[in-house]
């Protein structure tokens, strides 16, 4: 892989959404939690797919069909790559983060019985909550959960007590979307696994911001979207390890998934086809390998330490404003500032700064346990990604002290 430079100049020109305008201002997104923006190379991909490559793969013998199943396969080869699994079939192609922590949860959950119990965090995204609410109801499960510190840190201190013999699976966050917390993952799933307990690994939000090796971590699955690491909306993977994948039955029967099929009887596919059932997201997959080749170009010190200084920054000044309350403070964090101005509607500074070309997110963000721990209805969030800039942020703390002036 060649190694990109970190110039942000360059960085930012290969990203035709970050030129425009919003009115008179020039755009500033700050809403990398949410969805990262897509590197050019990414959309020529694309466009180059559905312009020469568009065909349905593996089952087709003419060329397009070849053509588009070798590519589809090649972009399976760079997730793998990318987050360094032992082979290209324990990469799943999902639709995303939410679809693959809803695979584990009906696949895996199916080998649970009564009594089981599967632990979570307070930290979690809803899509690492319901999936496990949903099959704990079907199947008489017991879902715990690790308790949340006024910093915005877990109390992994109870983890040992929270683990006994009939934690089957511990399901958390890599990084927190809503607060910024990053997890001490390799740790965690270390003593988890001494108790017998599998691990999956929410990754929506690491996987964009620095190294993460599957084979490292010892994680037992990973999940991510590839609309955050610059890929396309609409797909994402899934990482399992071999074994535990195919003791798991399929949940989503079809084409693509079958070995045989009779009037009677159906014969499994291997993997990791067994999983993907029906017609792919095949130029999605396609992207998100260019995606991810394009990201693994750089080095990941350097954008750590680059969103590093951009947080610290953001967070330096924003404290200069009045009534600030940040929320998520852990000693290890990523680029995200989520926070609240006392007396202040969240929905009224978003719209505020929009309207000045910030791009904010302002709610629960899809974490309304976290919320309730605050005893707050949400938060405005800026989070950052590498090609964001220290003059992006003094907009953003201008246009912020113009929407309080205005409100208060
Ligand atoms: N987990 C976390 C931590 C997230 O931030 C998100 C997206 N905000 C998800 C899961 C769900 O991702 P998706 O909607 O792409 O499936």
């Amino acid at each position: 892989m060649v190694e990109t430079s970190f110039d942000i100049e360059l960085i930012r020109a290969q990203f035709p959404t970050l030129q425009q305008k919003v009115g008179k201002y020039p755009l500033v997104y700050f809403d990398n939690g949410a969805t990262s923006q897509k590197p050019k190379v990414v959309i020529d991909r694309l466009d180059q797919y559905y312009k020469l490559e568009n065909a349905n793969i593996h089952r087709g013998v003419h060329y397009l069909s070849q053509i588009s199943t070798d590519n589809y396969e090649k972009a399976r080869k760079s997730i793998q790559a990318f987050i360094n699994a032992k082979h290209d079939h324990e990469v799943i192609f999902t639709s995303g983060t939410t679809d693959g922590i809803n695979l584990v949860a009906q696949c895996f959950g199916t080998l649970l019985e009564k009594g089981d119990e599967i632990l979570i965090t307070e930290l979690e995204h809803h899509s690492n909550i319901v999936p496990w609410q949903m099959i704990a109801a079907e199947k008489g499960l017991l879902v715990k959960y690790i308790p949340l510190l006024e910093n915005g840190e877990l109390d992994w201190d109870q983890l040992d007590e929270l683990l006994t013999e009939k934690t089957k699976l511990l399901a958390f966050a890599h990084v927190s979307n809503s607060l910024g917390t990053i997890n001490p993952a390799k740790e965690i799933i270390k003593k988890a696994h001494s108790n017998g307990t599998k691990v999956l690994l929410d990754a929506a939000q690491s996987l964009q911001h620095f190294k993460v090796d599957v084979q490292d971590l010892d994680c037992d699955f990973l999940a991510f979207s590839g609309h955050k690491v610059f890929g396309p909306t609409g797909i994402g993977a899934l990482y399992g390890k071999e074994d535990l994948l195919n003791e798991m039955p399929p949940y989503k029967g079809g084409g693509d998934m079958i070995k045989t099929v009779s009037m009677e009887k159906t014969e499994y596919n291997e993997l990791p086809f067994k999983f993907e059932a029906g017609t792919p997201h095949i130029a999605g997959a396609i992207g998100l390998g260019t995606a991810v080749d394009w990201l693994s170009g750089f080095n990941y010190n350097e954008i750590q330490q680059y969103e590093d200084e951009l947080l610290s920054y953001a967070t330096e000044q924003i404290k200069t404003i009045d009534g600030v309350t940040i929320y998520g403070e852990a000693k290890n964090k990523s680029s995200i500032l989520s926070f609240l101005i006392e007396g202040l509607h969240p929905y009224d500074i978003g719209t505020l700064l929009n309207q000045q070309g910030i791009a904010v997110r302002t709610g629960h963000h899809c974490t309304q346990p976290v919320m309730d721990h605050f005893g707050i209805p949400g938060t405005i969030r800026a989070s950052f990604c590498f090609y964001n800039t220290k003059e992006e942020i003094d907009l953003f703390i201008n246009a912020l002290k113009k929407a309080v002036d205005m409100l208060k």
